[in-house]
């Protein structure tokens, strides 16, 4: 590590921020002494504010059909080899109802844009959910929607919403996505979110095709100046029905670094350790937990349709039920010194542990 990254991780630990600039610095100066420092730093802010526990969220993916093309995603429109599902409200409250049984107290509900999820459908589930489970949180991550359709979801009962910003720079934005989908609408989404009153969480992928260290130094300036509740990063892993089919993954060490570098831009930022890190490496999820995570999200839905919900290959965990996933989960946490929690996991600013 040389004097100049020694020098900017001790700026970001004690000030929460750098200039962009910086962070570019930061990123593309990145080697295993860094890595390793940024890694210390992101589990003791974690540790004081929420000791050894592990939030987990049951993931329930509700449909594969989606109206939009975004070229690295293995759902999307113009993949024809894709076999595509939908559950009905009565699987997704099934689902549920297993998954508070095994101690769940936030369900994700996820899908692809799918048009048969109207306001007036998902509201219904929305409100079923919370009425069948009053203890615990809703989440959506079901895309793109107008600020009136994010109001009816949110007056039905939905605590937080999850949207991947994707990339904050314009240009990027416009290389990983058709004509008809814009970075300005998804920033609107975010900031409407917001402002009805939603937990928000915005996100990416680590080692998206064209991604470079400046592009990531303004996501990290967008973090640091959205301080979103939730920050979703995983690896991107290439799909073999996209067009980025031939791209690289993204690497464990980078999504590492980047996870100990948002711990420490946003010490409470709820920072889930993803299932696609655990695809890319077998230690994946606990790494990111060693690295400033605090979060888990294993999969909840029918273990008939998992394999379908692909959107990359490789994908972890498809062949097990919800309550094998749950205490394989478990005993992965303890084996590294933490626990996985029964509670909402609501973002928390001081320590309560
Ligand atoms: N349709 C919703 C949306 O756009 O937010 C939710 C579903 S979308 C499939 C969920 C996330 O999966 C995306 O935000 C994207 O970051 C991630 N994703 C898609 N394809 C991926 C890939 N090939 N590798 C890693 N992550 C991927």
């Amino acid at each position: 590590m040389t004097d100049e990254i020694r020098d900017l991780i001790d700026r970001l630990s004690g000030e929460h921020g750098l200039a962009e600039p910086e962070y570019a610095a930061l990123v593309a100066g990145m080697d295993d002494e860094a890595s390793a420092r940024l890694g210390e730093l992101a589990v003791a802010v974690r540790r004081a504010i929420y000791g050894d526990a592990v939030f987990t969220r049951g993931l329930i993916e509700i449909s594969n059909i989606c109206k939009n093309d975004c070229l690295y995603c293995g759902i999307r429109r113009s993949n024809a080899n894709a076999r595509r599902y939908r559950l009905t409200a009565e699987e997704i409250l099934a689902c549920a109802d297993e998954g508070h049984a095994l101690g769940f107290r936030t369900f994700v509900l996820q899908g692809g844009e799918d048009g048969f999820f109207t306001d007036e459908a998902l509201c219904g589930i929305v409100s079923a959910l919370k009425r069948r489970h009053e203890d615990c949180a809703v989440t959506l991550s079901m895309g793109e929607r107008s600020r009136e359709s994010y109001e009816r979801l949110h007056d039905a009962g939905a605590d937080r919403y999850l949207l991947r910003h994707e990339t904050a720079d314009p240009a990027h934005y416009a290389s990983l996505h058709p004509k008809a989908m814009s970075f300005e609408n998804r920033m609107r989404c975010l900031w409407d979110l917001r402002e009805i009153g939603y937990q928000v969480g915005c996100g990416f992928m680590v080692g998206s095709p064209g991604q470079t260290p400046a592009t990531l130094a303004r996501d990290l300036k967008f973090i640091e100046t959205f301080k979103p509740d939730m920050c979703g990063i995983g690896p991107f892993i290439p799909h073999h029905d996209t067009p980025f089919r031939d791209r690289p993954a993204g690497t464990l060490e980078q999504t590492l670094a980047l996870l100990s570098i948002i711990r420490l831009i946003h010490p409470p930022v709820l920072l889930p350790a993803t299932t696609t890190l655990g695809t890319i490496h077998p230690m994946g999820r606990e790494l990111g937990i060693l690295a400033g995570a605090n979060v888990v999200m294993p999969n909840l839905s029918p273990v008939s349709v998992r394999r379908q919900y692909e959107l990359y290959d490789n994908k972890i965990c498809t062949g097990e039920e919800s309550a094998q996933c749950r205490h394989c989960l478990d005993a992965r946490m303890r084996r590294i010194g933490y626990r996985l929690v029964v509670d909402r996991g609501d973002i928390l600013k001081k320590n309560a542990f």
